[in-house]
């Protein structure tokens, strides 16, 4: 494409053109602009049922997580960020002594949750989880196990085999 020489050419017709058309978008959106703009965090949007966000570990009663450290999930990971240290009571029932997942190198696959045999860990209906430091993207445990939103709509939790 043959361009113009440099000294004919001027963009004052072209910017006053693009500014014509961000008025006339402007103008346009401003009679509705609830279809634009939300109020969050008081409104929010609801999640794809498919959504796949921060972990929840199940766990028992009394209050003991539901993983047998079968080493499953670690080993499937392809994101590479679950960190196991599994260990055994004296009656050889295996339990997590260190669970950690990294919430930042986590892709949200998915896959952790279908490999567990004991459905412990599943991926979560949630994503406000803003850091300030990486550190604090590695949940323990504890934080696994304590957070309150539900689990993946993905996962029915009356049916875990999903028979
Ligand atoms: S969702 Fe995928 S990437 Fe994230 S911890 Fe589970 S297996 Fe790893
Ligand atoms: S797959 Fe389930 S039981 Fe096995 S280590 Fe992972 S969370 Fe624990």
């Amino acid at each position: 494409m043959k361009r113009p020489a440099q000294k004919k050419t001027s963009y004052i017709r072209a910017s006053l053109k693009g500014m014509a058309l961000t008025f006339r978008h402007l103008v346009k959106s401003g009679g509705d602009q609830s279809t634009v703009t939300l109020d969050y965090p008081e409104e929010k949007k609801p999640l794809s049922p498919r959504w796949r966000g921060t972990h929840v570990m199940e766990q028992h009663e009394d209050g003991r997580p539901k993983c047998v450290a079968c080493g499953l999930c670690p080993t499937v990971c392809p994101a590479n960020c679950i960190r196991l240290v599994p260990g055994e009571d004296d009656q050889g029932n295996r339990y997590p002594i260190v669970y950690e997942i990294d919430e930042f190198r986590c892709i949200f696959c998915g896959m952790c949750q279908e490999v567990c045999p004991v459905e412990a860990i599943h991926v979560g209906q949630h994503y406000e989880n803003g850091e300030y430091t990486r550190e604090r993207f590695v949940y323990d445990l504890d934080r696994l196990m304590n957070q309150e939103h539900p689990s993946t709509l993905l996962w029915d939790p009356s049916d875990p085999a999903g028979e």
